[in-house]
């Protein structure tokens, strides 16, 4: 039997620009059968009884396995679980989200992407950057140099009021470690945050 490898080859089925991105994903069934083919690269395998074939297909996506019945969908048990944004939506924050040197922050990405709030923006970078940790990846090691510091995060959401806006700036701390290594060379482990 011939496998036909579905995945997304690099620099041939990843959109060059903009203008490309919209045209590749102009809808959400656009979308939906791209992440198909990042998912199941060798074709669809159910996930409760492993049968490869083609699934039945109904309404919003859902498939339906021809062995089992088992019903899902390609999102489900990934980021885009349950979501009420828009796959759209979703992958244009990935590309927003990669294609900004200097980092992308929940405000941005709600201005850049026009979503309706704040908490949808952040939400969503927040799961990004959950699934852009590499699993397994190798600690620093040897000499490391580990320093804190604080940031001030206040609560944008919060409505000014006749005395002004209500005072709700949590600090956050931030720990940075440096691997040193020579010569002169810098390795970072992403930085991690926790509210106090
Ligand atoms: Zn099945």
């Amino acid at each position: 039997m011939d496998i036909h490898i579905l995945a997304p080859k690099a620099g041939e089925d990843y959109p060059t620009d903009w203008n490309e991105f919209l045209t590749w994903f102009a809808s959400e069934e656009a979308c939906l059968s791209y992440l198909e083919r990042l998912r199941w690269p060798a074709g669809f395998v159910c996930p409760a009884c492993s049968c490869i074939d083609q699934p039945y297909r109904s309404s919003r996506g859902r498939m339906v396995c021809r062995d089992c019945g088992h019903q899902c969908t390609v999102t489900a048990g990934t980021i885009f679980e349950k979501t009420r944004t828009p796959l759209r939506v979703w992958l244009a924050a990935a590309w927003y989200l990669t294609s900004q040197k200097q980092g992308v922050n929940a405000l941005g990405l709600q201005r850049v992407l026009g979503l309706g709030s704040y908490q949808t923006a952040w939400a969503m970078l927040h799961r990004f950057r959950a699934a852009m940790v590499r699993p397994g990846r190798e600690l620093l090691h040897g000499k490391v140099e580990v320093d804190e510091t604080y940031l001030a995060i206040s609560d944008r959401q919060n409505p000014v009021t006749a005395k002004g806006r209500k005072n709700n700036t949590a600090k956050t701390l931030i720990v940075i470690a440096v691997e040193m290594l020579e010569p002169k060379r810098l390795r970072e482990n992403p930085p991690a945050a926790h509210r106090r």
